[in-house]
């Protein structure tokens, strides 16, 4: 992947998931420039990446950032769990009025949008 097929997708998503998940993924990618990627974008609340490549390891990374997105503020980056207490800046979906579901922390989160914490179970859709 050169720089600029990179930089194609600054913005694609929050600056948070951007910086904590994206641009670490595809500079990780930049020693590989068969892989192509075909789409990165937030979903349901979490992140989505799609990606064509042979190397089976690229599903495997793309598959654990879209869980670990979860957890992870879209708006500033601000992880939930691996030890943080829960306090006021920590992860938590909020629905907004309109139903669209996000991925941030309170202190990202509009006032119009609805405090609504999801179990994992509805989160991840399974
Ligand atoms: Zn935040």
């Amino acid at each position: 992947m050169t720089p600029e097929e990179r930089d194609r997708w600054k913005g694609a998503v929050g600056k948070g998931w951007e910086t904590e998940l994206v641009m670490p993924f595809l500079e990780a990618l930049a020693a590989y420039p068969d892989v192509k990627i075909g789409g990165i974008k937030e979903k349901f609340g979490g992140l989505r990446i799609s990606a064509y490549s042979s190397e089976g390891w690229v599903e495997k990374l793309i598959e654990s950032l879209e869980e670990v997105s979860w957890h992870v503020c879209e708006g500033c980056g601000k992880r939930n769990g691996w030890g943080y207490p829960p306090d006021f800046e920590t992860t938590t979906v909020r629905t907004s009025t309109n139903g669209w579901q996000t991925t941030v922390c309170q202190r990202c989160a509009t006032p119009e949008m609805r405090f609504d914490v999801l179990s994992d179970a509805q989160q991840t859709g399974v």
